[in-house]
């Protein structure tokens, strides 16, 4: 919902401050879907805000994959567009949500990369995916559990509206997220780094780190050319050191471009000293509008195997949804090829 515009339309109407409570637990607690059925409100407050909507997004097309994995595409207010990915697994609903429409950064390999920057989101247009995905799980009684910042956009691009809306999501009138449920991904933005080391709520923090040497990196990552990885490591390490909590390097693997064994040997020593505060991902890139082409399984797991036999924890990740989620951007570009069937 729009919480500026409400809050201050509760002025105008000469309401308590308490009112604006009901109206947060209501859209964001209880899911309603329009004011006027609000029944904790008075009469007179329901036909004023019968017109306003609850939300600041549009849903205009959902697709369902195999897995359960909902991908939604919002119409903003000024007809952008942006997605939201649900991800169901065994214990949890994790929701990928966009921060920004496309993103500044230019990552070679990233579809989002090459729509460039439109804007930033608000905090009530990141807040409003993760609502929107818990309200689609209620009728199954079930609830968002983790929150992913992973979608579309570079969130220490937008980084107020980034944790403004991390706070909304963690307050028990709401949807009550534990902050250790909720990961915030970055291309390497260090000033955004040192912000998250002094955020009071214990969020996880993840680096897209993609490249273990700085030649490489600054090809595939133009942001390696502003910050470093010598720059970049020493914002690591503090967060390490300061927060006690783990540090994950996210590794897209990328074949005949970052994924040789000799580049491996350079992670592990790179990964080495964060260990145990750390673990790695590598993920299998998803084939999108880019060029680039996905490792193959069999050279995936020999890379993982230099890294384990260092005690490097080193996962893969698997399932269909999460290498769809962690494609950023793909599903607004191409719904044919990304093996959903459509809701809508
Ligand atoms: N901008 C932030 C968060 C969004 S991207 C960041 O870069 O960290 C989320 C993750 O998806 C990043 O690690 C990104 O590198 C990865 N990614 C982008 N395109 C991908 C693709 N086609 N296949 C697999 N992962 C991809
Ligand atoms: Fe932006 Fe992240 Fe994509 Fe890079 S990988 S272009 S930072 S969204």
């Amino acid at each position: 919902m729009n919480r500026p515009h409400l809050e201050q339309l509760l002025g105008q109407l000469n309401q308590p401050r308490f009112r604006f409570k009901q109206l947060f637990q209501a859209v964001y607690k209880d899911g309603a879907e329009s004011f006027a059925s609000v029944q904790t409100l008075p009469k007179v407050l329901r036909e004023a805000l019968a017109q306003e909507p609850t939300s600041t997004l549009e849903p205009i097309h959902s697709a369902l994959s195999k897995d359960g994995t909902i991908k939604t595409i919002f119409e903003l207010s000024d007809g952008l567009q942006i997605e939201a990915v649900m991800i169901p697994n065994k214990n949890n609903r994790t929701v990928c949500v966009s921060c920004q429409v496309g993103c500044a950064m230019k990552c070679a390999f990233c579809a989002t990369g090459t729509m460039g920057i439109k804007r930033s989101l608000t905090a009530d247009e990141i807040i409003d995916q993760v609502v929107y995905c818990n309200n689609l799980l209620r009728s199954k009684k079930e609830k968002v559990t983790n929150v992913v910042y992973m979608g579309m956009g570079e969130p220490m691009n937008n980084l107020k509206a980034v944790l403004e809306s991390i706070q909304v999501l963690h307050d028990a009138d709401g949807l009550g997220i534990g902050a250790r449920k909720i990961s915030v991904s970055t291309s390497g933005v260090v000033p955004g780094i040192k912000s998250i080391i002094d955020f009071p709520l214990q969020i996880n923090l993840a680096l897209s780190l993609h490249a273990p040497n700085d030649e490489l990196r600054s090809k595939i990552m133009p942001v390696n050319k502003m910050f470093p990885l010598k720059v970049l490591m020493e914002a690591c390490h503090a967060y390490v050191q300061k927060t006690n909590r783990k540090l994950m390097f996210e590794y897209v693997m990328l074949q005949g471009v970052n994924d040789s064994l000799e580049l491996a040997v350079e992670l592990r020593d790179l990964a080495k000293p964060f260990v145990p505060l750390m673990q790695v991902n590598l993920i299998p890139f998803h084939p999108s509008s880019v060029d680039f082409t996905p490792t193959e399984r069999k050279h995936i797991l020999a890379f993982q195997k230099v890294l384990r036999e260092a005690n490097i924890p080193t996962t893969i990740r698997h399932s269909a949804g999460v290498d769809i989620a962690g494609a950023c951007g793909q599903l607004a570009l191409d719904t044919s090829t990304s093996g959903y069937s459509c809701l809508k």
